[in-house]
């Protein structure tokens, strides 16, 4: 090889060789260049690596300052809390689910007495162990181990009840416990020993002050009537006094001390009826006992004021309601007096009416028995309607102060009912009227109900003649009921063109323009010769009157539906209307008066002096049967305490005597006062009716005239009956 060769070759490797070089520089400096642009993107990242370490760490700085402060303020809440839960004087204690005290504050330990074993950790049911055996608590009536048994139930409630315990100190802690989410138990004991001391005062200072009261109220009764007895001896000489002649002058002194008397007697009895109530001392009486009756006396008490006044009388009492129960009938009489009497007081013109409704049930053999007096009166201003039946308490306005009264009638009425378990209302229109009712249970003292009476042979038409809407409704309905037919007129003259196919003429006594009598009259001189039935509120003056002759009968007017029913039966085809009422030679009416006091004995002869009877006293109970064997009175009064034999034994054997002999007197005793309480003997006895003292003429007179038997001659003649009335 030659040396040329050998240098090309040379060179050529050396070119090559630098060409190598420089393709590596430039690969080492991309190298480089890369290495420093990695260096440059890592420089810039661990920048913000350090700035993100530099904030955590802050952050971390922060939050753990704040987890100190949060630490530190539970803390003092906790604190704070229990510091609290230490402070209250209520034990406070709470329990896991397995019963085991978690804790407790020290008014809940100390009752324990720092006994070792009460600590955090005991089980509940060791802790009711501990205070039966070391006697912390009183457990009363229960054995100890019943009390706990009972205590361990109730903690094992859901919810527990609050409970009471009574500690060996004569503290009273009541337990509330609350169970939590979980099981856990939270129980609270709070010292209720004040309150249940109170609490005990307090039932004391009330047992003193209602016996204070009935104290009060009994006391008030005796007195009442302690004064009644000389105030009946007032009223009855001042009424004695008025019958001796006296001038002008004295017989107005003489009324006056009459009046005031009498009014005196109404508030004194009304005290009484009051107070007794009040003390508790008012018992009811039931007895079997007719309540239309009951009402219908009520009725003739208040017909003369009411015919003074010239208004009507209604009764509208249900056809086929029973009229026998069981119930207090002094006492369904003092309500029904008070509401009809303050119907006919507040009343000047119209009527007042009163409806008896009710449905029996035989099953429970009782029936609610409802009864509501509606009249035509003042009425009571819508604001002053529950005033009324407060104690002394009176609508007082211009038209109600004429009227007299206590105020306390209504209030012992609604506390009457109440005591009957009834209940009392009213409603009432100012001016234009008042209905009161009351709604009473009553037993059926009969469970037969009343039987439809049966319609008379021959009768089917019945002309009734009113001028009172109310009537005629009512007479309409009850025979309508039988199944007769009615027609119904409000006057006589419309009654003497409607005469056509009339088997029968019911009228009122007292119409505007033609009165029942010159009705009766006029239908005789007309030809008719149509029985006639006169329904009157003042029977014994309308039979005085010549028209009374072409009456078939003449009734008291309301018409108790019995004798309605019984006249009706009389009226047939056999009655000879030409000849009514044939008067027969009667006997004078035989009344026996049993009264052992002279004065007594002296008042009543006064007062039934001018009356046409024949009159006999007896001076004691044994007096009094045998009178009734030799005199056989048609009536006899009967003052109930009698030496010897008092009025009620003195009943009982005149009874007795009837029983095997037939018939049945009238007795009629005359008492201090019906609602003394005595009155369920009285009325036990076979006694009838009973009268109050003072007696008062128009009652005596009333009785009389009420209980004279047909044979004998009525015992007043038309001018002292109107004075009577
Ligand atoms: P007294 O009738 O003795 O005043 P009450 O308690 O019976 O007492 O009645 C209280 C009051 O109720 C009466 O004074 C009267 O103002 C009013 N009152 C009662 N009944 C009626 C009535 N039927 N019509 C109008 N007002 C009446």
């Amino acid at each position: 090889m030659s040396l040329a060769n050998k240098l090309a070759e040379e060179r050529r490797g050396r070119l090559a060789a630098e060409r190598l070089l420089e393709l590596k520089q430039a690969e080492l400096s991309a190298a480089n260049r890369k290495l420093g642009k990695h260096a440059a993107a890592l420089q810039g990242e661990i920048v913000e690596t350090r700035a993100e370490v530099a904030t955590v760490k802050t952050e971390n700085e922060r939050v753990k300052t704040e987890l100190g402060q949060a630490n530190q303020k539970v803390e003092i809440a906790e604190r704070r809390l229990w510091h609290s839960v230490q402070t209250i004087t209520d034990g406070f204690a709470f329990f896991n689910s397995d019963n085991q005290m978690i804790a407790a504050n020290s008014a809940y330990l100390v009752i324990f007495g720092g006994l070792e074993i009460v600590k955090p950790g005991v089980n509940y049911v060791t802790l009711l162990q501990v205070m039966t055996e070391e006697g912390i608590v009183n457990t009363g009536s229960l054995a100890p181990d019943d009390w706990r048994q009972m205590m361990t139930e109730r903690w094992m409630q859901p919810q527990p009840e609050p409970i009471t315990i009574r500690m060996w100190n004569d503290q009273y802690v009541k337990l509330v416990d609350r169970r939590g989410q979980g099981g856990d138990i939270v129980s609270l004991g709070h010292n209720i020993t004040e309150s249940v001391e109170y609490q005990i005062q307090l039932k004391a200072a009330r047992a003193e002050a209602e016996a204070a009261s009935r104290a009060k109220s009994a006391f008030l009764a005796n007195m009442s009537h302690e004064i009644r007895t000389p105030m009946n001896g007032v009223v009855g000489m001042a009424e004695l006094l008025g019958d001796t002649g006296l001038s002008e002058e004295q017989q107005l002194y003489v009324d006056t001390i009459k009046n005031s008397g009498e009014a005196l007697l109404v508030i004194i009895n009304d005290v009484l009826d009051y107070s007794k109530i009040e003390a508790q001392k008012l018992q009811l009486h039931p007895e079997p006992f007719d309540l239309e009756r009951s009402i219908h006396e009520v009725i003739m008490l208040l017909q003369p004021s009411a015919r003074d006044k010239n208004l009507t009388l209604l009764v509208d009492f249900d056809l086929f309601l029973p009229t026998a129960y069981i119930g207090d009938p002094g006492r369904i009489r003092q309500v029904l007096t008070n509401l009809m009497g303050n119907a006919v007081k507040f009343t000047s013109e119209g009527h007042v009416l009163v409806r008896v409704t009710g449905v029996p049930d035989p099953d429970s053999g009782q029936a609610d028995v409802t009864i509501v007096i509606e009249d035509t009166g003042i009425g009571i201003p819508e604001d002053k309607i529950d005033h009324i039946f407060g104690e002394f308490n009176q609508v007082e306005n211009e038209r109600n102060r004429q009227f007299d009264g206590t105020g306390l009638g209504l209030a012992i009425s609604q506390r009457l009912v109440a005591l009957m378990e009834g209940e009392m209302w009213v409603t009432s229109e100012d001016g234009v009227g008042s209905c009161f009712g009351f709604r009473i249970p009553l037993a059926l003292s009969d469970s037969d109900l009343p039987e439809h009476p049966p319609v008379p042979d021959g009768l089917r038409r019945v002309l009734v003649v009113d001028d009172i809407e109310a009537n005629r409704t009512i007479l309409r309905r009850q025979l309508e009921q039988m199944g007769l037919g009615v027609v119904c007129c409000s006057s006589g003259a419309e009654a003497l063109e409607n005469m056509t196919d009339i088997d029968l003429v019911l009228t009122d006594h007292n119409m505007p323009e033609m009165d029942g009598l010159e009705l009766a009259d006029a239908m005789r001189a007309a030809g008719h010769d149509t029985p006639i039935l006169l329904l009157s509120s003042n029977p014994s003056f309308a039979a005085n009157d010549p028209g009374a002759a072409h009456l078939h009968a003449i009734m008291q007017k309301p018409v108790p539906r019995a004798d309605l029913f019984a006249r009706l039966q009389s009226v047939g085809p056999l009655v000879d209307s030409q000849a009514p009422l044939a008067p027969v030679q009667r006997r004078k009416m035989r009344v026996l008066a049993a009264e052992d006091n002279k004065t007594n004995q002296l008042v009543f002869g006064k007062m039934v002096k001018g009356a046409e009877i024949e009159f006999v006293f007896a001076n004691n109970g044994l007096e009094a049967v045998e009178k009734f064997e030799s005199f056989k009175p048609d009536l006899i009064f009967m003052d109930i305490s009698m030496p010897k034999m008092d009025g009620k034994e003195a009943a009982t054997k005149i009874r007795e005597i009837e029983a095997k002999s037939g018939g049945h007197v009238p007795i009629v005793a005359l008492t201090a006062h019906a609602m003394d309480g005595d009155d369920q003997g009285i009325l036990a006895s076979g006694i009838d009716h009973y009268l109050t003292k003072p007696l008062r003429k128009p009652e005596i007179h009333g009785k009389l005239r009420e209980m004279c038997p047909e044979e004998a001659l009525p015992p007043f003649a038309e001018e002292d009956d109107r004075q009577a009335g």
